[in-house]
């Protein structure tokens, strides 16, 4: 738990830094210059246990403008996040100077659960399940394409599931709509698409927006999952109550 590296790689080779919560598994939006070497990992890629991890310098922060709106999906730059061992591939908007995202590595399967893929004009794009639309406004008359799944507790569907995928590495590969992917990863409020929106949140000024993702993220369960999973706490406390009373009904009334 805490404050731990986070190294950005850009194609041309330029290194930059960010902060990763470990406590919520999630990369903060600011970007760094430089780091302070600290504990080495080893052979395994782990800290060994009492050495200090390594950290950003927070004196190299740079100048970011959150409040400006994001580039053109054109203009971002495909960079990859690199943690510990879990390595992924996110968007970099140069105008912002800010990693856009995907700040954790589920957000590729978060994507795959709740959106269809389907192929319109050319371009594959993105529909979340309880929509008509595509991520960037077009009405859905395309052909899907093998790509949404739901699994849980053993049910699945499709059965066989389709291989997961994760889109951002196919950001440079001319098929995915650049615009779907960037309006999908701009309306994750950090739990999910609720209602299926996928038009970007507005972004509040300053640097409110990483905490504030952070404590969503922490804050909210999963959709439909995280209702199923208060109902079993729930079950789960009426059940430890019956116990109880069971006990205490055993032991004022012996025999
Ligand atoms: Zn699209």
């Amino acid at each position: 738990m805490g404050d731990w590296l986070v190294r950005v790689h850009f194609p041309d080779g330029r290194m930059l830094y960010a902060n990763y919560l470990s406590g919520s598994s999630v990369v903060g939006p600011e970007i760094y210059a430089d780091y302070i070497p600290q504990g080495q990992l080893d052979e395994n890629g782990y800290y060994s246990p009492g050495r200090e991890r390594e950290k950003v310098d927070p004196a190299s922060l740079l100048p970011s403008r959150p409040d400006l709106a994001v580039s053109d999906p054109d203009e971002l730059i495909l960079v990859r996040v690199a943690v510990d061992h879990s390595e992924w591939p996110a968007l970099f908007c140069q105008r912002r100077n800010q990693l856009l995202g995907p700040m954790h590595i589920g957000m590729a399967d978060c994507i795959q659960r709740e959106f269809q893929l389907i192929e319109q004009n050319g371009k594959r794009h993105l529909v979340h399940f309880a929509k008509e639309q595509t991520a960037c406004g077009q009405n859905d008359t395309g052909e899907e394409i093998p790509y949404k799944y739901f699994e849980w507790g053993g049910f699945r569907d499709p059965d066989p599931l389709p291989p997961l995928r994760d889109l951002f590495e196919e950001w440079n590969g001319g098929q995915i709509c650049r615009t779907c992917l960037l309006n999908v990863l701009l309306s994750y409020d950090g739990a999910g698409w609720e209602d299926g929106n996928t038009q970007p949140i507005a972004v509040p000024s300053g640097r409110a927006r990483g905490s504030g993702w952070a404590k969503r993220f922490r804050d909210r369960q999963a959709g439909p999952l995280g209702e199923v999973l208060k109902l079993l706490g729930t079950l789960a406390a009426i059940m430890v109550l019956v116990v109880i009373s069971a006990a205490f009904i055993g032991y004022m009334f012996p025999g």
